[in-house]
């Protein structure tokens, strides 16, 4: 990989968040000479990554030209859930072009998950959503290797071990490719179109199946040695609590996550302890985590308190988390952000409880803005990255 020139990175990314700017305007605000600044304009320009936008208004004197990414550029976004494949394409300015989803069993494994991916992008290509790639981003629900752009270990993903995501992708599409977990991808989306909007230090909380944590350290995601950095879902909160899928016991995600919940839910169903849920499970056969969201609303009261002591065991971690990183923002998404607001109040006073109060004297705990588009918003944001990086 050649070295990349941060100015220049910096130079596009504002053209993809900001859309068109003159060329006067450039100048000032990267304070790069004027020359320099033509010079790389040109470059980029007849390497298909930035194009003339007409004329500015007037700032006194002769106009200045505006200049914008070429609206030709594509980036394809991929998110890759445990049951899912979420897909799709943007352009230069990271707004949706095309957009495909559908069900998808991860343990069907790399070949069979990444043969449907390679088909629907082809798909998006012959539905006229672009003509070529400029690069592909893709999360996956386990700990990666970012510097490799393999999964290593996933719990949940077997056969995935170190296969060569990215670069099955970058021949199969003849572009850079980025791979990242998917907690982080959703903060990556947050922090750039969401609630996060430009907060530098935050956390991510994902729960949905399990529970993950995205991590935001001055700017930058902190992905750890070992790319696992985050995996909250494993910290023990009851060292006599039941069993978890990772072979420890009392583990956060074994008590409070969908499958726990609906493990819980199911529980209380068939004991009538509550009536929304055996309602529920009469009338479908099972019951799920999103059910006791339903209950809770109807006000069932077990379907509440399930909810606050859910919301009590992540509050309890999270306040360590607090302590320990002092984050200007926690934002809840995933799948059980469904649980609203109920959750949301548990997490908060259980947090504020806990940690120092220097250290919660502003920090707004919030559900995430992008809801279900987080992921791909962040493989988008990682694609365009990638591909500004290679354009130096
Ligand atoms: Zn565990």
């Amino acid at each position: 990989m050649r070295t990349v020139d941060p100015l220049h990175v910096r130079l596009l990314r504002l053209l993809r968040d900001e859309g068109a700017v003159s060329r006067a305007e450039l100048g000032d605000r990267l304070q790069m000479p004027r020359p320099r600044l033509l010079a790389e304009l040109e470059r980029l320009v007849s390497l298909g990554y930035v194009a003339e936008a007409g004329l500015a208004a007037s700032r006194g004197g002769r106009r200045s030209t505006l200049v914008e990414l070429s609206p030709r550029l594509r980036f394809a976004a991929v998110d890759l859930g445990a049951s899912s494949i979420d897909v799709e394409l943007v352009n230069g300015r990271l707004e949706p072009v095309a957009a495909y989803a559908e069900a998808a069993d991860i343990r069907t494994g790399p070949k069979v998950i990444l043969q449907r991916v390679n088909e629907l992008l082809h798909k998006a290509r012959v539905d006229g959503a672009y003509e070529r790639l400029d690069a592909v981003g893709i999360g996956v629900p386990g700990p990666v290797s970012f510097r490799d752009g393999v999964p290593v270990s996933p719990p949940i993903m077997p056969g995935w071990d170190r296969f060569p995501v990215r670069e099955l992708l970058t021949r199969e599409h003849g572009c850079p490719a980025v791979v990242d977990n998917d907690v982080n991808i959703m903060a990556i989306g947050e922090r750039h179109g969401g609630v996060a909007h430009s907060v530098d230090d935050f956390l991510f909380v994902k729960i949905g199946t399990g529970i993950g944590c995205g991590i935001y350290l001055s700017g930058e995601v902190y992905r750890g040695t070992d790319g696992c950095a985050g995996d909250i879902g494993h910290i023990q909160v009851d060292a006599h609590g039941p069993m978890c899928s990772c072979g420890n016991v009392g583990c956060l995600e074994a008590l409070f996550s969908g499958a726990a919940l609906a493990k819980d839910a199911t529980a209380v169903a068939r004991s009538g302890a509550s009536p929304a849920l055996a309602e529920r499970l009469a009338a479908h056969g099972t019951v799920t985590a999103l059910d006791v969201a339903g209950g809770a609303v109807e006000g069932d009261v077990t379907c509440i308190q399930l909810i606050r002591d859910g919301g009590r065991r992540v509050g309890g971690v999270l306040a360590g988390l607090v302590s320990f990183t002092n984050p200007s923002m926690i934002v809840i998404g995933g799948g059980l952000a469904q649980l609203g607001h109920i959750l949301l109040a548990e997490i908060r006073s259980v947090v504020y409880r806990r940690s120092l109060p220097l250290a919660t004297g502003n920090l707004p705990v919030v559900l995430s803005e992008l809801g279900p588009r987080a992921g791909v918003a962040g493989a988008a944001v990682l694609a365009s990255d990638v591909a500004f990086g290679e354009a130096s």
